[in-house]
């Protein structure tokens, strides 16, 4: 076929749409904004649900991008995405053109910035981390508190930036839950003794396999669970972490001081999606790209030539990702057939 398509974002869902499209003869021009592909995923040590070493899925990815139908970009950020005629052009900040037949959006999330929420302290107490300084922490296969220690109490905190009325983000993340099963278990299995609880709002397990892990971690691990709204986190004076909550099981205050705080950040929609999606009339909610409708349509936009795969639609855990974008090149293909 001699039609190209543009790929913006060089994430799991850009990578898919481009593999799946260049093995039907399509040409791809992927452009990534970072200087490596692989998107969010680069950041993850091993994945739930069932703990595969994020590694081997991005060399399985960045294998695919070695198709002679696919040229990829890096370094490159696309600020301006416009169709003429028949035509999509995608601008970056030097003015460098490019020209396509169709276009997609893939580009994706932003983990939500806890600084956000000040009252957890993140960034101001030394004990409090996130759930992505979780896993870099976990490539060295040690949890340590800032002082080196071991922590003997750990707390996974859910819903941070996310179903948070003050922040501004009703929606659920669908990640954060499952993954603090994970990381709960990560921790238990390097520090065996140690005691490690989970505060949340509801415990959303609808993936597959996942209320399994959720039950192993208790069984297995004896992670605690607690159904609780926490209200603020503050510093003893040995550096160890106090959180106040309430526990909404039996409506009463609580305190609990642990050695390591982990903030189970969400997905926002990343810059690129807001921009990108605002400039062509697509924006939807909470600035995700809006498809065109739910079910036949979850890949088109009311543009002609402009698709969505992944992420910049909503939160999507990686498999989900990858299915979404096979999607979104059958329906690439389909019009590429039908258009001139
Ligand atoms: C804390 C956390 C842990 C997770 N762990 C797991 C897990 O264990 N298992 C699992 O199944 N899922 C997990 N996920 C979900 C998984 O990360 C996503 O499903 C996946 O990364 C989505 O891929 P994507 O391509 O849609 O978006 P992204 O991974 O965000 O990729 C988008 C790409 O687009 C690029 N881009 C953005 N704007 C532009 C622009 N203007 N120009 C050029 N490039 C641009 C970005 O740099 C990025 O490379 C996790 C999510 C979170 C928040
Ligand atoms: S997945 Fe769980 S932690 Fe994340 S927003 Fe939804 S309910 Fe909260």
């Amino acid at each position: 076929m001699d039609k190209k398509v543009l790929i913006i974002g060089g994430g799991p869902a850009g990578i898919e749409t481009a593999y799946s499209l260049a093995l039907q003869d399509v040409k791809v021009v992927m452009i990534e904004k970072d200087a490596n592909v692989c998107g969010n995923i680069q950041n993850w040590e091993k994945l739930f649900p069932d703990f595969k070493d994020a590694e081997e899925v991005r060399k399985i990815l960045s294998q695919k991008l070695n198709h002679p139908n696919i040229e990829v970009i890096t370094n490159t950020e696309i600020k301006n995405l416009y169709p003429q005629g028949n035509l999509w052009f995608a601008k970056n900040d030097d003015e460098r053109i490019f020209e396509a037949n169709a276009a997609l959006l893939a580009t994706g999330f932003e983990v939500f910035d806890a600084k956000r929420k000040e009252e957890l302290g993140y960034g101001i107490y030394d004990n409090v981390i996130t759930s992505a300084d979780f896993e870099k922490m976990y490539k060295s296969r040690k949890i340590l508190t800032a002082e080196g220690r071991v922590p003997q109490r750990i707390a996974f905190l859910n819903c941070v930036g996310s179903r948070d009325e003050k922040v501004g983000n009703h929606y659920c993340s669908r990640v954060c839950c499952i993954n603090a099963v994970k990381q709960a278990i990560e921790f238990k299995e390097l520090v065996p003794d140690a005691k490690a609880y989970c505060f949340y709002m509801d415990m959303r397990m609808a993936g597959q396999f996942y209320e399994e892990l959720y039950r192993k971690s208790q069984e297995k691990y004896g992670v605690t669970y607690i159904r609780g709204r926490t209200s603020e986190a503050a510093v003893t004076r040995d550096n160890r972490i106090q959180i106040k909550a309430e526990d909404t099981l039996s409506a009463l205050p609580m305190k609990m001081t642990v050695d390591l705080l982990v903030l189970m950040v969400g997905i926002e929609a990343s810059a690129g999606t807001t921009l990108l999606s605002e400039q062509n009339d697509v924006l939807g909610l909470y600035g995700f790209a809006k498809p065109l409708g739910l079910y036949s349509e979850d890949n088109m936009t009311t543009k002609p030539g402009l698709f969505l795969a992944g992420t910049c639609k909503r939160p999507l855990t990686l498999p989900e990702t990858l299915a979404d974008a096979r999607s979104a090149a059958t329906d690439i293909i389909k019009y590429l057939k039908t258009t001139k």
